[in-house]
């Protein structure tokens, strides 16, 4: 049988005007919205509990135990929409924003219901510029239509609705980053505890909830927290949204049943690894999650069962990588991106990922001794752990689960005067 698309979140894409309130509304959007209001605040909690959602931002916590840490009785507290989008091979967020913002606003302005929140911002990210300007129209729309603003359809309940972009600092998909920028201050990760459910945004009690996580709540309400939950498996309910590039036939985004659906199916979706070729290596999690190989083919997309085989379905990017790709140079081009992005906050970020940087272009062109590379794998255990935030972490995490796995191909690196997998496929630099 061959594979399909199971499509949930994604079930209005490409119906007529279906960025445009009226056409959203001919699908039954809003209605959830109307539903929600009536259910109350602890009732769509309650659906949402039962749905099982995770969050889609990578760190997959479980949504309604995150609204939970919110203190009883302390306003104002907001909610904040992550749409910074930047991990590296991850565009699916951007799909739900181009596609369905309505579906977006609708399950922002449901999750700031239930939350009880006076305000509700979308920090999408500053490359987003076509994107946020839908958006834009989209949230005027809503309040034309009485959807956001004072007294929402009449319910009494009063909320804001704001689009804020950010300025392109990867960073700033860091919550407390995106908190401090929202606030007009340099975008840098903030100490935890507090978490921001107690001292978020302008040191109120904030919930930071990923795009697709919120855009999910209008199916949930309509079809209730357990129809949402049948889709996937226990550990790993719903479906879920994969942005699949790299050496594959047809790169794109495939919303697949969690838990159901293996690496070598969401593979098939994008039809097989480009030219026939071998596969040598899957990122599965976007760029800062270890590498898996083709020996993990069969692992299904759940999160325990790709954590057990050693890395993480992280924001639900898989970059596929065929037989002639050199791991060092991808190495190199994943630190670079880190040592780029680091906010410089902390020594073991700021100066590891320079080093790490550094080394691996040394690497890459040949040019390091086997005492370098020895150097680099220190840095990066040194780095793993010690790091203010998890940026600087996961900087460690692609080029340690390469090195590990292809030892071989690094230590031929190791003073060759050039890259030995470049110069055996014939390829220049
Ligand atoms: Fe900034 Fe990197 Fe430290 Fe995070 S780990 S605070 S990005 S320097």
């Amino acid at each position: 049988m061959p594979v399909e698309e199971l499509r949930i979140l994604t079930r209005h894409l490409g119906q007529p005007q279906v960025t445009e309130r009226s056409g959203y509304e001919a699908v039954g959007g809003y209605q959830s919205l109307r539903k929600a209001l009536a259910m109350g605040p602890e009732a769509i909690t309650a659906e949402v509990k039962a749905s099982g959602l995770r969050g889609r931002g990578g760190a997959a916590f479980p949504t309604a135990t995150k609204w939970g840490f919110l203190p009883k009785g302390v306003f104002p507290r907001y909610l904040c929409v992550n749409a910074d989008e930047s991990e590296p091979g991850c565009f699916k967020d951007r799909v739900l924003l181009e596609a369905l913002p309505h579906q977006l606003v609708e399950g922002t302005l449901i999750a700031a219901f239930a939350l009880q929140a006076s305000h509700a911002f979308i920090y999408i990210r500053g490359e987003y510029r076509a994107q946020r300007e839908l958006l834009d129209r989209c949230v005027a729309e809503a309040y034309a239509a009485g959807y956001a603003g004072r007294d929402i359809l009449g319910s009494g309940w009063d909320c804001e609705l704001i689009v804020h972009g950010g300025a392109g600092a990867y960073i700033c998909g860091e919550e407390t980053a995106l908190l401090d920028s929202l606030e007009g201050l340099r975008g840098q990760p903030r100490l935890k505890p507090p978490f921001p459910a107690v001292r978020g945004l302008y040191g109120q009690p904030t919930v930071v909830n990923n795009v697709e996580t919120l855009s999910n709540l209008p199916y949930i309400l309509e079809h209730g927290g357990a129809a949402y939950a049948a889709h996937g498996t226990e550990a790993s309910p719903g479906t879920r949204l994969f942005c699949v590039s790299g050496h594959v036939e047809r790169p794109g985004t495939y919303e697949v049943p969690m838990g159901r659906t293996s690496f070598r199916d969401l593979l098939e979706l994008a039809g097989g690894v480009w030219g026939g070729r071998q596969l040598k290596a899957m990122q599965p999690g976007g760029g800062s999650m270890p590498v898996l190989g083709p020996e993990h083919l069969d692992v299904p997309l759940d999160f325990k069962a790709v954590a057990d085989a050693g890395s993480s379905l992280g924001a639900g990017a898989l970059v596929v990588m065929d037989e002639s790709t050199c791991l060092v140079e991808v190495s190199m081009r994943l630190v670079d991106f880190y040592h780029h992005e680091s906010c410089g906050k902390c020594v073991p970020c700021r100066e590891g990922t320079y080093f790490e940087s550094q080394l691996m272009h040394r690497l890459e062109a040949g040019l390091a001794s086997a005492d370098e590379l020895r150097t680099l794998a220190d840095i990066c255990e040194h780095m793993d752990g010690r790091c203010f935030c998890p940026l600087g972490d996961t900087a460690t995490w692609f080029v340690m689960s390469a090195y590990r796995m292809f030892r071989d191909e690094f230590e031929a690196h190791c003073g060759a005067g050039q890259c030995p997998v470049r110069a055996q496929a014939g390829r220049a630099a």
